[in-house]
């Protein structure tokens, strides 16, 4: 380990041999990782089968044995962090636990097996398990109807985005405006402008939240909706929510809900009864199915009556031979967006967790990630700047105000808790605050876990008061240091290069190429 780590080290998983990953250089030809058995038929060239199709540029291949190959690859899954080896407060994300029975229970045969274009009466249980959920998140959100078809929260809005125009375009006008606060998370002002709308942006008020008069200001008739999220992107429930629903349904403008922040709301109260008329989820948010390069997401779109007619189809219904079947006759539909049905893997996942929590555990999941969230505002608010003094919900936004005076900012601290054995906290998001330290700890940390994040961070403020230098040039304990971000962002490096003859890659030459 290195020496400039003065902390307590906690887990330290990464195994750090920086000589290990040369597998290029390893390489030495006819070296096999397989044995294949002899021919009994005649050999045959790939040129022969494929002719000019064959490929000719097939650069440079490392020629390994088995146990080379799975040894590198073992390797770099531990040069990465993941929730399964510790605490991931990485806000707005909502990394919770994956529990293994939704793993179990997507990869059961008839399930995992099962084919897009099996009939419909070979189907029943597929349907049933869509149809089943379609009915658990409209209970949960208090909607009146659903599509399960978008691939992520973003292709969500986008969905959602598609109904409201829809539904203003039938009242003969598809409005021009959509209103988002200055807090919302960038994907909402995307999808607007997307689905071909202006962007107006809201001001939001001293506590963070919508401030009416500007609203009332805003709205008039051409105003599609307002994209708001609830609770905020930084963790603050809108409490005028029913006036704010009321200001816009005054003018005929809907109110579409961001839900990606159901973790703070599920079991607690519904967006239907507060005055959304159309919303997403986040399955791989709020409902645990994996994300972050863990899996694809799952974006379910829920809306009122008014907006039904419009949903994506085909639309799973009941026949009146009491089967399930897919509907594809609904003449004002937006059409399709996601080839088959959307991602059937985690509808089983959410499924699962939904039914494995019940409505009283989905309630206490949600009062633990709120108390959590409360539990490290509480224990940090000495160290770091509160910017809003709103209650906060299941996340929790500091600044770095107080550590900038010693040029340690939110990015440097973030990366000193890579030492300490975490994941950073969201840097810099949302906007609205500079330097954000964006803290969202789940229901799934226990108050030991929790703890030991506090202490992290209390050294780390320490550290920044101290010694700055140790923190500013942080990560020290990981394989790679501190990268050159822009260039990491602007010219990635994404596969290895075979490097000029005679100057084979070095971990050095390596850090530095990437
Ligand atoms: C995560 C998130 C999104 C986007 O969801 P994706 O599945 O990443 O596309 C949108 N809005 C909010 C508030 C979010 O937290």
């Amino acid at each position: 380990m290195s020496e400039k780590f003065v902390g307590t080290p906690r887990k330290v998983s990464t195994h750090v041999n920086q000589n290990e990953d040369l597998i290029f250089e390893k390489s030495s030809p006819g070296k096999k990782a397989y044995r294949l058995a002899e021919l009994d038929v005649p050999a045959v060239d790939a040129a022969s089968l494929l002719g000019e199709h064959t490929r000719k540029d097939l650069g440079v291949m490392p020629e390994l044995s088995e146990i080379e190959i799975i040894r590198h690859f073992t390797r770099l899954s531990t040069w990465n962090y993941a929730i399964d080896l510790g605490m991931y407060p990485l806000g707005s994300c909502t990394m919770k636990y994956n529990p293994r029975i939704n793993e179990l229970v997507s990869r059961l045969e008839g399930l995992a097996e099962a084919h897009p274009y099996q009939p419909e009466s070979l189907s029943q249980g597929a349907l049933g398990i869509m149809k089943l959920l379609s009915e658990c998140l409209i209970e949960i959100t208090g909607m009146d109807a659903i599509t399960l078809q978008p691939a992520a929260g973003a292709h969500g809005e986008f969905t959602g985005i598609l109904l409201a125009k829809a539904f203003h375009t039938a009242n003969g006008n598809p409005r021009k405006k959509i209103l988002i606060p200055d807090s919302a998370h960038g994907t909402n002002p995307a999808t607007a402008a997307v689905c071909g709308y202006q962007v107006a942006n809201l001001k939001s008020n001293a506590k963070g939240m919508v401030d009416l008069a500007e609203l009332e200001k805003a709205v008039d008739e051409d105003v599609a909706a307002l994209m708001l999220t609830n609770p905020s992107t930084i963790g603050v429930f809108e409490s005028d929510i029913h006036k704010i629903a009321d200001i816009l349904h005054a003018k005929g403008a809907l109110l579409y809900m961001d839900g990606a922040n159901m973790n703070a709301l599920c079991g607690k109260t519904r967006p239907g009864d507060f005055g959304a008329d159309v919303m997403h989820l986040n399955l791989h948010k709020t409902f645990s199915t994996p994300h972050g390069g863990g899996g694809p997401g799952s974006g379910p779109v829920a809306c009122k009556k008014i907006l039904e007619p419009f949903l994506p189809t085909p639309v799973v219904v009941e026949r009146e031979n009491g089967l399930l079947g897919l509907e594809y006759n609904r003449p004002q539909t937006v059409g399709r967006v996601r080839a088959w049905y959307g991602n059937f893997g985690m509808f089983i996942r959410a499924l699962a967790y939904i039914l494995a929590n019940g409505p009283d555990g989905l309630r206490q999941t949600t009062e633990d990630a709120v108390l959590n969230a409360n539990y490290l505002r509480a224990k940090l608010k000495h160290l770091f700047d509160l910017p809003f003094d709103a209650p906060s919900m299941h996340e929790v936004v500091f600044s770095d105000k107080r550590q900038t005076k010693n040029g340690v900012k939110t990015g440097d601290m973030g990366k000193r808790l890579i030492d300490y054995g975490f994941h950073a906290y969201t840097v810099s998001f949302p906007l609205v605050v500079p330097g954000a330290m964006m803290i969202e700890p789940t229901e799934s940390e226990s108050k030991e876990e929790l703890d030991l994040l506090v202490d992290a961070l209390e050294q780390i403020a320490r550290e920044a008061d101290e010694n700055p230098e140790i923190v500013k040039t942080a990560p020290h304990t990981t394989r790679l240091q501190r990268l050159d971000e822009t260039t990491a962002a602007r010219k990635p490096v994404l596969r290895w290069k075979a490097p000029a003859a005679a100057t084979p890659l070095t971990p050095d030459s390596a850090a530095k190429e990437w």
